[in-house]
């Protein structure tokens, strides 16, 4: 008989994330998450703790976007192919030169690169290199321009001072560009959380073991730790634990002075399933013990703390199927990782594409079906269940069945679950 003696919360799956979400956003209420300085690249990946304010206008001036010509819009209203508009040239300026400090007189323009100061005011424009042609000192130009086209204004993008990224944003290439653009060679961010994976199982050894027959290598604590780094957490690897109570219930207060508690294993009905009794037996509070999901159906989810007195941390029983482990990691881990990061709960990350083959499966769970994405079609992979790692790996999404639908015709839009 399985251990049972808190009473069972099977949640559906939308419940179930829900749960979890909510405990990513309690925790951005009510955790400090400590801070440090990082250099800006070793920023990549992480979370902004601070503000970053522009300091000064962006654009700084008002730039050129094309090559060509600054002119006076209203020199060359009505240009066009068959009336083209002569204009003098009365010099040249490139990215690098000070703004060319003389105003254009009527019938003026001033050869200009993409990226130069263009000159003052609003009544300028480029003409694109494109749409003149050069005869000596003047120009002939063949296509109208409206006033400001072809320049961004100065502070258009951001005025100095503005907040362009705040405390939470998860940092992306986009937001070092910026804070390089604001000269910052360091950067506040939120420290990693600490996140301890403890594998449990009899028959499990350390990978550079040689197995017996019947044992297999830990892969878990790798996948687990491979996703915890991608989350933005420092993976914090505890020794097997054996099935046995005693063993467990040493590593897993271990594992609950960590920011969180990643067990796999020892969750489902059999015997040797001990992981929830020795949680029950330190004090914790259940949030749910099982999703109706496949795979994943009895991960496990709730709080308890590491000893009396101790604050108490979240802690995931994952099943110990290895793809049952990294689906319930994605569907259900990753939100309070973000959360103990100081971000948000990233949603997840689905989109729609055609089905290839036909899918038959049976209703009652929300499946999540290895699959290959590819353009706007997805294909699922044969495999053997959420043992299948080797299939798993040739794959690079989740095909998300709804629990009432029992066949898929090919060529149905269905929704794509991507690998965080
Ligand atoms: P369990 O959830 O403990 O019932 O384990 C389910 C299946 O996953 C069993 O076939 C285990 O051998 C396998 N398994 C459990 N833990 C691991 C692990 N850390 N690495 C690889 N496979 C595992
Ligand atoms: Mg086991």
């Amino acid at each position: 008989m399985a251990y049972a003696a808190h009473s069972e919360r099977v949640l559906s799956f939308e419940e179930a994330r829900k749960v979890v979400e909510e405990a990513g956003h309690e925790l951005l209420r009510t955790r400090r998450a400590p801070t440090e300085k990082v250099g800006l690249l070793d920023s990549a990946r992480r979370v902004l703790a601070e503000e970053i304010t522009a300091d000064r206008d962006f654009p700084p001036f008002n730039r050129a976007t094309r090559d060509g010509f600054a002119v006076r819009a209203v020199d060359v209203l009505g240009a066009g192919e068959a009336t083209p508009v002569r204009l003098r040239v009365v010099g040249e300026t490139k990215a690098g030169a000070p703004q060319y400090g003389v105003a254009l007189k009527p019938g003026e323009a001033l050869e200009i690169m993409t990226g130069a100061p263009a000159p003052a005011g609003g009544e300028y424009a480029v003409a694109m290199v494109e749409h003149t042609s050069r005869q000596g000192d003047e120009i002939l130009v063949r296509r109208t321009v409206r006033a400001g086209e072809n320049i961004v204004a100065a502070g258009s993008e951001a005025r100095k001072g503005a907040v362009l990224l705040g405390p939470g944003h998860r940092i992306d290439h986009a937001a070092i560009s910026v804070a390089a653009s604001i000269g910052k060679t360091q950067v506040e961010v939120y420290q990693r959380p600490r996140i301890a994976i403890l594998s449990t199982g009899d028959e499990i050894v350390e990978i550079n073991a040689t197995p017996q027959v019947h044992q297999i290598r830990n892969s878990n604590s790798y996948s687990l730790a491979a996703q915890v780094i991608a989350a933005g957490g420092e993976p914090v690897q505890l020794p097997i634990a054996a099935d046995n109570i005693s063993v467990l219930r040493e590593l897993v207060q271990k594992g609950l002075e960590s920011d969180l508690l990643l067990l796999s294993g020892g969750v489902s009905m059999g015997k040797y399933d001990l992981v929830e009794q020795v949680l029950e037996e330190l004090g914790a509070k259940f949030l749910f013990t099982g999703a109706l999901i496949q795979p994943g159906k009895p991960v496990v989810f709730g709080l308890a703390s590491s000893a009396p007195g101790q604050p108490a941390h979240y802690f995931f029983g994952l099943p110990g199927n290895p793809v049952s482990t990294m689906v319930t990691f994605e569907l259900f881990a990753r939100p309070v990782i973000n959360a103990l990061c100081g971000a948000p709960p990233a949603p997840l990350r689905l989109l729609q594409a055609r089905l290839k083959l036909e899918i038959k499966t049976k209703t009652g769970l929300t499946r999540f079906l290895p699959a290959f994405l590819s353009g706007s079609q997805v294909e699922m992979v044969r495999w053997q269940g959420s043992g299948d790692i080797a299939a798993t790996a040739q794959t690079n999404c989740y095909v998300v069945v709804p629990p009432d639908r029992e066949t898929i015709p090919a060529g149905t839009m269905v929704e794509v679950l991507l690998r965080g």
